[in-house]
Formats: structure tokens, sequence, C-alpha cells
């Protein structure tokens, strides 16, 4: 990979999570924060008026609207307007994306991995050893790969922080999203400047392998919760036979997948309307 020229910071690109509303307008306020001198930094709201509303989005998630070329809603026609600007061949590419989120579930500090190339792979790697509580979940299979904001990069990271309720702050979630956008940045100039520390390691990698909706009935209403025992058990084994849901008799519903998986994205209140009660993984190892 050659060198990054030019680093794109966003926030908000879900109008409601405000921990990465609240960096951006950090570092607009104080831009030498995320200026490098190897390369130049862009901070932007992707969806002000998803954040004006204080919602996710106004017509549609944002975050599913760079695939379409369509102009139908305001989302779609800020999706091209970013394309245009940040694109590859846009007015001024971006070498790479980091997008900050936040999310109801217990994600703690997950950073969000679309490529597993070499270099996206040393740099998580570097991230973990700087901050040992972030874990890495790779959407490489979830089929997501274009029409997310970070698909107009080449490369790119998505920082997801939590548990947040849309809405509202964090303190503590704010201060380690913030370090770890500062991480990301000099870790980026250290490597363009060839200084980039890269001794061997071995990651922990949840790798999306499906998405589970709730038990619904023929009408589509929800038919159960989840389970106590499974809330905020992110990155834990769930085995066949497991307690997965509650339904609102009292009864519980056991995983009936064939092995054990790791779910993320557990009862994330935005994933409702998309048919997903959580996201499963699977626990790899790899050697970097
Ligand atoms: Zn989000």
């Amino acid at each position: 990979m050659s060198t990054i020229r030019h680093v794109l910071i966003a926030g908000g690109t879900h109008g409601n999570e405000l921990v990465g509303v609240h960096a951006i307008r950090k570092f607009q306020r104080n831009p030498e924060l995320v200026r490098r001198s190897s390369f130049e930094t862009t901070t932007i709201l992707a969806n002000p008026e998803a954040v004006a509303a204080g919602r996710r989005y106004v017509d549609q998630d944002l975050n599913r609207a760079f695939a379409s070329g369509g102009e139908g809603t305001r989302e779609l026609r800020r999706a091209q307007k970013l394309r245009a600007e940040y694109g590859a061949q846009g007015r001024a590419p971006a070498d790479f994306i980091i997008d900050q989120h936040g999310t109801t579930s217990n994600a703690g500090l997950m950073l969000i991995l679309d490529n597993l190339d070499p270099f996206t792979l040393a740099l998580a790697a570097h991230l973990c050893r700087v901050q040992p509580a972030v874990k890495l979940y790779s959407s490489a299979a979830s089929g997501r790969s274009h029409d997310s904001l970070r698909s107009l990069a080449p490369y790119r990271i998505g920082i997801e922080v939590g548990p947040v309720a849309h809405g509202t702050l964090h303190a503590e979630l704010f201060q380690q999203d913030e370090a770890l956008v500062y991480a990301i940045l000099d870790y980026l100039e250290a490597r363009n400047l060839g200084a980039a520390p890269a001794p061997k390691t071995t990651l922990t990698l949840y790798q999306y392998v499906g998405a589970a909706d709730y038990p619904r009935d023929e009408r589509g209403e929800l038919r159960a919760m989840v389970h106590p025992a499974l809330q905020f058990r992110d990155y834990e084994p769930l085995a066949p036979g497991d307690p997965m849901f509650l339904s609102f008799d009292g009864e519980t519903l056991p995983y009936e997948g064939p092995s054990t998986v790791y779910p993320v994205f557990i009862n994330e209140a935005a994933y409702y309307e998309k048919g997903v009660a959580m996201c499963l993984t699977e626990r790899q190892q790899i050697e970097v």
C-alpha cells in the first residue's frame, strides 16, 4: 500500500450516535488534534440533517445508501455528494476513512474491519497493543462492502462504542473513541514516515457469519425478547441449546444452530427494523 495522503474522519453517519457527533465537533473546534504532518485530515458530520433531527436518518439509513446510484431520498443524495467529494473519482479522494458509531449493545470498544489485508491487520494489531480492550469484528463476509460510507475509501476502519443509548453521550466511551482516533492517526503518520511498529502477534477476530432475527409471528410481530442470560454478553460463546430468546409468556427459546457462535450487536436498538436481533460471529485467531 502506498502513502496515505488524505484521511477522512466521519461522525454522525447515524445522526443520533452522539459520541461520534461530538467527537467531530471537538475536532472541528480543535483541528490541531487531528492534524498530522504527512497527510491531510478532513472531518465531517456525514449526515448533518439527521444530526439536526436527532435521528439515525431522515429518509433511509445513510450507511446503506452508497451502493445505489439513485437520488430518490435525502440520504441517497447525500451519499452521491459524499462520493463526488471523497470517492475514488471524487474531488478530494480519501485514502483512509475512520467512521465513528455508537451502539446500544455491549460492544465495548469495537473496530470494524471491512478488509483483512496486511496493512489493515497491522493497524489493528497496533491498536490492540495500545488499547487491550479493543475487540476486532470482521464484516468481510457480511456482503456490506459497497453500501457503507467507509466503502468510499480503499482503506478504512469503523469504530463502534457501547453500550450507549442512541441520542445520549457517554463520557468514558467518548474518551476511548477519541483516543482510538488519535492512535489511528499516529499509526498512519508513523507508517507514512517509515516508522510504524510491526511486531508479530496473534489477533482474535470475530468474523461475521450471519444475523439472527427475533422470533416473529405470521404478521411479523415479535414473539420474544433477547434472553436475560444473553443480554450484554457480546463476544461470549453461544452454544447449541443455550438460552437465546425469552417469549412474552416466559418460555426460553434456545439457540438451535449447528455450532457455537459468538454473538455481537445483541439487542442493538437500530436493528429491530432491520430484522436483526444480533449478529453471529465465529471466533478466529490469526497470526500477523
Ligand atoms: Zn451507527
